[in-house]
């Protein structure tokens, strides 16, 4: 596939994850990107010289034949994931608590067995898992979201203390407000209610984050940055920011 060393972007046809994919090539990586929309992957990957691989985290065939497909290992972003809904405990959808569940939590547990091994063989591993603030701390109507990304974060926090002694480093990347398809995501398409969510305020760009990640991962070998928080300046957090107007 390539002599430069294979890093994994889930969840790379957009936002952050896309974004990502680009930073990690400019930074030497040949970057493997998954996602379930693939003429997107395929126009990133053409860009950059990558390679373009069908993935639903949420299918356990599919992860296992992307996981597969990809030769090598040094790094793995697992960014593939998303809210659905925004509602009180007392009247969440169940579906869309399974599809969180299923997306941010199964996804990366399935992606990151599978290439557990590979990232060893590598002999320098690092696992990147793309969490977010809701990963810190509850709030109002999140139930569902926050609840998926705690637990997704403690299956990459424990991680930490289990592959002691392996060359495997870990980090967690925790965003606050970024301006992608995530809101349209999160209200089934409703453009309206997603760009509320940006009004009176300046959101973390896809790239920002891309940014935050590519400098984690060219850190030397023995240097491991254990948990990144990142929000826009006019955000404190997750239920508290300033808006202009
Ligand atoms: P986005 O633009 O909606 O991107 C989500 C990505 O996940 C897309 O590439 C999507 O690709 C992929 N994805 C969704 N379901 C998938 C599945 N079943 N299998 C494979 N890929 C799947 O949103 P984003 O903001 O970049 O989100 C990336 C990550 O950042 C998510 O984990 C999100 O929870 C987290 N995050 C976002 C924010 C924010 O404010 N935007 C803040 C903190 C954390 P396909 O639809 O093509 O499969």
């Amino acid at each position: 596939m390539t002599d430069r060393p294979i890093a994994v972007v889930t969840g790379a046809s957009s936002g952050i994850g896309a974004a990502t994919a680009r930073a990690l090539a400019g930074a030497g990586f040949h970057v493997v990107l998954g996602a379930r929309r693939v003429d997107r992957l395929e126009e990133i990957a053409k860009e950059i010289d990558g390679t373009a691989l069908r993935l639903d985290v949420t299918d356990k065939e599919s992860a296992a034949a992307f996981v597969e497909a990809v030769p090598e290992c040094r790094l793995l972003v697992n960014n593939a994931g998303g809210a659905k809904g925004l509602e009180p405990v007392a009247e969440a959808d169940e579906d869309d608590w399974r599809w969180m569940f299923e997306a941010n939590v199964i996804g990366t547990l399935r992606l990151t067995q599978g290439l557990l091994p590979k990232l060893r063989a590598s002999g320098d591993g690092h696992i990147i898992t793309v969490t977010s603030i809701a990963a810190l701390a509850p709030y109002d109507n999140g139930a569902g979201y926050t609840g998926a990304k705690h637990a997704q974060a403690m299956l990459h926090r424990t991680l930490r203390g289990e592959l002691l002694g392996q060359p495997i480093r870990l980090t967690e990347i925790c965003p606050g407000m970024v301006e992608t398809e995530f809101s349209l995501v999160r209200f089934e398409g409703d453009q309206e209610k997603a760009d509320d969510v940006y009004r009176g305020l300046t959101p973390l760009t896809a790239e920002d984050v891309a940014d935050v990640i590519a400098f984690a991962a060219t850190r030397p070998s023995h240097v491991n940055l254990d948990q990144i928080t990142l929000m826009p300046r006019a955000q404190a957090s997750a239920s508290r920011a300033y808006r202009e107007g």
